[in-house]
């Protein structure tokens, strides 16, 4: 190819992006007379039917022209957000997520205030001492250093040892991974499997993180409602109907934070069989799966390839400051993740994945841990239970309450703020895990008194 030519082309490619800023320029200015016009009728600049309507166009488009379908994806995403700006969205509301609550509790805490902390989804109680001795033996034998990225040789055969005797899975080094946290689990398996301008499915009311990683990923999180009168369970025709093109995964998590909810076999089945016919990923969240106290199913225990899992050595064993938990999934999934993991924070630290190694074998801990829950949620739920006003379901597992108010004006987030400035008592708003004003989350990870007391407090307010 002469210069010249080379040249020729450069002009070329600088017309077609010439072209390409005009006609955004063009779009905003229509986007523009679209949000004069919303305006005028009380209408929202949101508008899902048409973002819809846009997204089938530009994958046949895609489809016609040979673009990939994820880069048309990614620019209409771009157009979009365009549009959103120039219509003067207003930053949506900051909701108040169990973290919010927990730094305004603390903050009174600071100033001397006595609160009943009900807010933050961390057991009071420590880890197993043996763990505990394991990290400072590994500290003082100089296990100090970078690790691979996946995790250390003895840790990784240990979670397949785990594994194969809770659940009769059988798996390779290569579809494991150790991740600072189920957390970190999850924005891994996130990052790799969605881009900007897709869609994953979640099961409202939810952990906030999974739309907060979905939204950071410039995707979209559509959310499948559930219903504390049909006892939390998703609808299977609502759930596949909620799934479009775009959509890449969909994140379950049983037990359920916040509702406690555990879905049975067959639902679990019928999710799974949905995705398989969808082709989208199932990520499924089971940190709370040692704390259950109904037939808890776990992603393991089916026939599905396209999956992650992901858990943590938080709740079981008590070690949330540890930060260490794990995924498990295809070895093209877990490939990704090790790339965003060693691009991110290079490994758990050393010493930490030793006391890790010694909680897999602390069973009776695990089991220990798990019984207090239980205990906790039966007498939780038996106070709770005699507020006239509220409506609560009965845990199958997690350690978590989420009691629905029967007034319909309800507003949990003035609620949770009234109830920590006068009566000192922290809860998390409903809010914080879907569209769910009417509902607040009171965490279990405290000393029965404390929980009893909180419980009190709040029928107090509340009468
Ligand atoms: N998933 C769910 C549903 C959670 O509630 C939490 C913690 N509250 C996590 C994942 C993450 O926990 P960690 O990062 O400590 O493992």
């Amino acid at each position: 190819m002469t210069e010249e030519e080379l040249q020729r082309l450069r002009e070329q490619i600088k017309d077609v992006t010439g072209k390409i800023i005009s006609l955004a320029a063009e779009r905003n200015r229509l986007a523009k007379e679209i949000g004069r016009i919303k305006s005028e009728r009380g209408l929202q600049v949101e508008d899902e039917g048409a973002e819809l309507v846009l997204e089938r166009y530009v994958i046949s488009l895609c489809r016609e022209s040979g673009l990939d379908e994820r880069t048309g994806l990614k620019i209409l995403h771009t157009l979009i957000e365009e549009s959103k700006a120039v219509q003067g969205r207003t930053q949506s509301k900051q909701r108040i997520t169990p973290m919010t609550m927990a730094a305004k509790a603390r903050k009174l805490i600071s100033e001397g205030r006595d609160v009943v902390r009900l807010d933050v989804g961390e057991p009071d109680f420590g880890p197993p001492k043996e763990v505990v001795e394991e990290c400072i033996r590994a500290l003082n034998l100089g296990k100090t250093k970078y690790t691979d990225t996946r995790g250390i040789p003895a840790l990784i055969s240990a979670l397949q040892n785990y594994l194969e005797s809770k659940h009769r899975y059988s798996t390779q080094g290569e579809n494991l991974l150790v991740t600072p946290g189920g957390r970190f689990a999850i924005f891994a398996a996130l990052s790799a499997i969605v881009r900007e301008g897709e869609s994953v499915l979640i099961i409202e009311p939810c952990w906030p993180a999974y739309r907060e990683n979905i939204d950071f990923a410039g995707a979209k999180a559509i959310s499948v409602r559930t219903e504390i009168e049909e006892g939390w369970s998703p609808n299977m025709e609502e759930l596949q109907g909620s799934i479009t093109e775009t959509t890449r995964a969909i994140i379950i998590s049983y037990p359920s934070n916040p509702t406690g909810k555990i879905i049975d076999r067959s639902t679990f089945r019928a999710i799974i069989e949905i995705a398989k016919d969808k082709k989208i990923t199932v990520i499924s969240d089971e940190i709370y799966n040692d704390y259950a106290y109904t037939d808890c199913p776990s992603i393991l225990d089916f026939d599905v390839e396209n999956f992650v899992l992901t858990s943590s050595f938080s709740k079981t064993w008590a070690m949330t400051g540890f930060r260490v938990g794990y995924a498990v999934s295809s070895r093209e999934i877990i490939e990704k993740m090790y790339r965003v993991m060693a691009l991110a924070v290079t490994c758990v630290p050393e010493f930490i994945q030793y006391g890790a190694i010694k909680a897999l074998g602390s069973e009776q801990d695990a089991r220990k841990n798990s019984e207090i829950m239980r205990r906790r949620i039966e007498m939780a739920y038996s106070e709770i239970s005699r507020i006239d006003q509220l409506q609560t379901y009965k845990p199958d597992g997690a350690m978590y309450l989420f009691p629905v108010s029967k007034d319909e004006k309800f507003d949990s987030d003035n609620f949770a703020e009234t109830l920590l400035e006068r009566k000192g008592v922290a809860v998390s708003p409903g809010t914080g895990f879907g569209d769910y004003r009417r509902a607040f989350r009171i965490s279990l990870g405290q000393k029965e008194e404390k929980i009893v007391e909180g419980i009190k407090k709040i029928g107090e307010l509340l009468s």
